[in-house]
């Protein structure tokens, strides 16, 4: 099971103050991390209050639902799941009752092992009720805890036994604990609330919006413990000489306005545009963006190459959930709902057009269709992330390898099947040079096929659906 999720922790020191409202903003602000479900579980001295649903946040939630969510410390967690079917029983966070207390946790990332742990598990008389990975690792957890080690020790136990990639929170009867897996390949940060608490959530953003300042990244390989009265402890259980940050979360999953690694990701989204403007020749009239995601790199690529910018296409902001229906027709419906051609800046132009990726193709062949429609005379392709020839196993939602355009194509072939007077690419090392990062601490799996993981050893569920935005 894949998820690409998103996930929040909040404490506060004043013990009457609720952390459902900051969890339910930040929750808001990480929507574009997982938009199937959602879920709020917030602790009061012994009490665990939970809220799950399948949804958008602010379907789910309402000012009473978030008013009975009580205590002033919580987890909470965004899911977009890959597998076919949408179940609330994979919604996160998950929570277990054990023989000591009771354990929540929410999840990024995923899990190469699990089944081999699930097998184990299973075995020895656990039962489950869900598919999701995050559920072994809970049960993992309190195997440990009940042999009497205490969380961190227990949690630095698990980790031990986990391969893969993984930003946990999990929130017990007396702390938030935030733990990064010892590649770092999925982003977790920290955040003061202005020393009134302490927040961890996946992105920078989700601290903005509840006006908390960001302290640090959460160190891969570490578990940071914040306990009812606010304090912090850092226990670094795992240290690797290098980390595998995920490249992909820069080119298109993080929202351009958060810092990952210490690294704007609007800054990188610019410098990927101002690379392929600069070595650039084509004649074109404009360049334009594919609305919202490219909208950086091709303000790039027009500084750097001098071809103005203009936009072509407008995003519906409005249609929402549209992109997943299940079924192609639906999907095919979403694109034309969402982006619709401006005619007269089309009309006779040489358009550059610009993307931050491709994954299947079908979005460029569609969105080089429409712009052809509406009297386009020439649309050259512009791409911010290099071929994606294999498919993430590491918590990015993906289609098999067969299913990805570059996996078996030329970028000749590939021009010719999308429908494009030119197609070009980012280079490998421009990417790790716009990202500003040594390249043994980036992983690039995807594009290169060596994963810092070796999947192949490792059993693997059905291959999940892939619905894309
Ligand atoms: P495709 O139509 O499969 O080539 O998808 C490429 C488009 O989807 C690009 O415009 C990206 O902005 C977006 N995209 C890239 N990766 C993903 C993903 N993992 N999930 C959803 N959308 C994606």
């Amino acid at each position: 099971m894949k998820d690409k999720c998103g996930v929040v922790g909040v404490c506060f020191k004043d013990n009457l103050k609720k952390a459902s409202y900051s969890i339910y903003y930040s929750l808001l602000s990480l929507q574009h991390r997982g938009q199937e479900s959602t879920g709020i579980v917030t602790r009061k001295k012994n009490g665990f209050f939970s809220e799950k649903g399948m949804g958008l946040v602010n379907e789910i939630f309402t000012f009473d639902s978030l008013d009975s969510l009580d205590g002033n410390a919580g987890i909470g967690h965004v899911r977009y799941s890959t597998m076919g079917a949408s179940q609330i029983e994979n919604a996160q966070p998950f929570v277990v009752r054990h023989s000591s207390g009771t354990l929540a946790i929410g999840h990024n990332g995923n899990i190469v092992n699990a089944e081999e742990l699930r097998h184990a598990l299973k075995a020895s008389g656990s039962i489950f009720v869900s598919t999701s990975d995050t559920e072994i690792i809970a049960h993992l957890i309190i195997r440990e805890h009940l042999k009497g080690k205490d969380f961190v020790e227990s949690i630095a136990e698990v980790m031990k036994k986990l391969v893969g990639s993984y930003s946990l929170v999990i929130l017990t009867d007396n702390a938030i604990y935030a733990v990064r897996d010892p590649l770092g390949i999925r982003p977790l940060v920290l955040g003061n609330l202005e020393g009134r608490g302490y927040i961890v959530a996946s992105e920078t953003v989700a601290l903005d919006v509840v006006g908390a300042k960001y302290v640090r990244n959460v160190k891969p390989g570490e578990i940071l413990e914040i306990d009812n009265y606010c304090s912090l402890n850092s226990h670094r259980v795992i240290r690797l000489p290098k980390k595998a940050y995920c490249m992909f979360e820069y080119v298109y999953f993080a929202r351009p306005d958060s810092v990952l690694n210490d690294i704007p990701v609007y800054k990188v989204r610019e410098r990927i545009g101002e690379f392929i403007g600069l070595n650039d020749d084509i004649e074109a009239d404009i360049v334009s963006p594919i609305p919202d995601s490219a909208i950086p790199s091709a303000l790039g690529y027009s500084r750097a190459s001098k071809i103005p910018y203009r936009e072509t296409l407008i995003r519906n902001r409005y249609v929402g959930r549209t992109f997943i229906l299940p079924e192609q027709e639906a999907r095919e419906l979403a694109v034309k709902l969402k982006l619709n051609p401006i005619a007269g800046e089309v009309k006779g132009k040489k358009i550059v057009l610009f993307d931050d990726s491709i994954v299947r193709g079908t979005t460029s062949s569609r969105i080089i269709g429409l712009l052809k429609g509406a009297g386009a005379k020439e649309v050259h392709m512009r791409v911010g992330c290099p071929p994606i020839k294999s498919r993430c196993n590491l918590g990015i939602n993906m289609p098999t390898n067969e299913e990805l355009i570059a996996n078996n194509k030329t970028v000749e072939e590939m021009r010719e099947e999308i429908g494009a007077d030119s197609l070009k690419y980012l280079s490998i090392e421009s990417l790790i040079e716009a990202i500003g990062m040594e390249d043994r601490n980036l992983c690039t799996g995807c594009l290169t096929g060596k994963y810092p993981i070796d999947i192949s050893k490792y059993e693997q569920v059905k291959l999940p659906v892939y619905m894309k935005k």
